[in-house]
């Protein structure tokens, strides 16, 4: 079988590709690219719920000319007849099925369908493990910001442990030499992070004057059982609000994955603060995972 590129995490790309990516995605968006996936079938799978993921992979990819198909689990033998995963990888490729994005609970699940697939996979989000075009479109939202981000000093804050986002996020800051500081409490920031130059903060309050830019997190209720602090207690220590953002810098900047959840890790101070960046990233979206997949699929031109 031939080895497709896939996307699975930002390992996957090198240096001159990341950049390559992010090239592609400011012209994309400048002019829209035309069909350049005309031809090829495109399979969205997603086993967890999607809002921004789903709806950008599905525009970037009608937006290429793909012809797109979308399975929601309850469509799949592979959930209900006892079809295995090697076994849906092989029947979608026979079907002429040239790309599958995917998002499943189960950490590294899509590098299993890479393994099975003879074509392209995009992970869209694993688990606790990765989301790389999330990651992608932050680090895109940073550049547009700052020029490059060396130097420039990133806060993540919040439920690090189970969030893929900041997992990924924190790789590729690292590789652009952006500064990487992890504000939450220990329940979900523990002490391992320390290792490879990553910041550990408890103090909230203490660091906002040196950040950059903040990345605020959603506590990932769905992956663990009881909340291991009381909200208030989180939202005393780690919420961002009118006198947090008082002390932030004159040009700081806030993003978000999204979902956020209103009165948790932010209050709707944020929301109209002038430094708010979650709608552009949102909107990069789209011009990011274009850019993803006419690089997997037509590689560099
Ligand atoms: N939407 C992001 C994800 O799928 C972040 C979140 O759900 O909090 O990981």
């Amino acid at each position: 079988m031939r080895i497709r590129r896939s996307l699975i995490d930002l390992d996957d790309l090198t240096p001159r590709e990341l950049a390559y990516v992010f090239e592609r995605t400011e012209q994309f968006e400048a002019a829209p690219p035309g069909a350049l996936l005309d031809g090829f079938g495109c399979v969205n799978m997603f086993f967890e719920e999607s809002t921004r993921t789903f709806t950008s992979f599905n525009l970037a990819e009608l937006r290429l000319g793909a012809a797109v198909v979308n399975l929601a689990p309850r469509d799949l033998s592979l959930a209900t007849k006892g079809e295995t995963l090697e076994d849906t990888a092989l029947t979608l490729g026979a079907l002429g099925v040239s790309i599958i994005v995917v998002r499943h609970h189960e950490p590294g699940f899509p590098q299993r369908v890479a393994l099975a697939f003879d074509g392209h996979v995009v992970n869209a989000g694993d688990g606790v493990h990765a989301h790389p075009t999330q990651a992608l479109l932050d680090i895109y939202t940073l550049l547009e910001e700052f020029g490059e981000l060396k130097g420039r000093s990133v806060g993540i804050v919040g439920d690090v442990l189970h969030s893929r986002v900041a997992h990924s996020t924190i790789r590729g800051l690292q590789r652009l030499g952006a500064a990487v500081v992890l504000i939450g409490p220990e329940c979900f920031l523990p002490h391992d992070y320390a290792d490879e130059g990553i910041t550990i903060e408890r103090d909230f309050d203490g660091v906002l004057p040196q950040l950059d830019a903040i990345v605020l997190l959603r506590i990932q209720r769905e992956r663990f059982v009881e909340m291991p602090i009381t909200d208030e207690e989180y939202v005393s220590g780690y919420r961002l609000d009118e006198r947090r953002l008082a002390q932030l810098r004159s040009e700081a900047i806030v993003m978000h994955p999204g979902p956020y959840n209103r009165g948790m890790e932010l209050d709707d101070s944020v929301l109209e603060f002038a430094g708010w960046r979650y709608l552009k990233q949102v909107h990069h979206g789209v011009g990011i995972r274009m850019a993803v997949l006419d690089f997997l699929v037509n590689g560099r031109r």
